[in-house]
C-alpha cells in the first residue's frame, strides 16, 4: 500500500459549551491539519504515472476547506444564542457553523469525511490543536 500526505493550517476561533473548564471560554488556535492518502498501485496514465494521487490536487481539496475555515469563528449549531449570531455577523466577523462540538476530534472526521467523498482513499486525518497535542481519525 502506498500512502501520501499533505498538510494546511488555518488559524480560527471555538469554544467548548458545556465545558468545565478554561476551554469553555472563546480561544483561538493554530489548527494544523495532516491527510494521508492511500493506494494500492500507483497511476499508470502519463500524466501521473508513478504517484499515489496528484500530489497538487489533493493539497488543493485540504487548502480550499483550510482556507475556508481560516479566520472565522467556528461554532456549534445551538450552541449561540440567536440574537448573539445575528450581532456578530452584523459585525460582519466570519463565522463557520459546524453540526458537531468543535473539537480536534470531530474535524478529524470531518475532514476526514469530506475528502472522502471527494474521491480519495483517506486513510487517516490527523488534527493537531497546539504543537503537542493531535487528534486522528481513520477508519
Ligand atoms: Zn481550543
Amino acid at each position: 500500500m502506498f500512502t501520501i500526505s499533505t498538510e494546511a493550517s488555518f488559524d480560527a476561533a471555538h469554544f467548548l459549551k458545556g465545558y468545565n473548564g478554561k476551554c469553555h471560554n472563546l480561544h483561538g488556535h493554530r489548527w494544523r491539519v495532516v491527510v494521508f492518502a492511500q493506494k494500492e498501485q500507483l497511476c499508470e496514465d502519463e500524466q501521473n504515472r508513478g504517484m499515489v494521487f496528484d500530489f497538487s490536487e489533493l493539497k488543493d481539496v485540504l487548502k480550499a476547506m483550510a482556507d475556508d475555515l481560516d479566520h472565522s469563528l467556528i461554532y456549534e449549531t445551538g450552541s449561540l444564542k440567536e440574537k448573539t449570531v445575528e450581532a456578530l455577523k452584523e459585525e460582519d466577523f466570519r463565522m463557520n457553523e459546524v453540526p458537531f462540538r468543535p473539537t480536534a476530534e470531530n474535524f478529524s472526521k470531518y475532514f476526514y469525511d469530506e475528502i472522502t467523498a471527494k474521491g480519495y482513499d483517506v486513510r487517516r486525518v490527523d488534527v493537531y490543536e497546539t504543537p503537542n497535542n493531535c487528534a486522528s481519525y481513520e477508519a
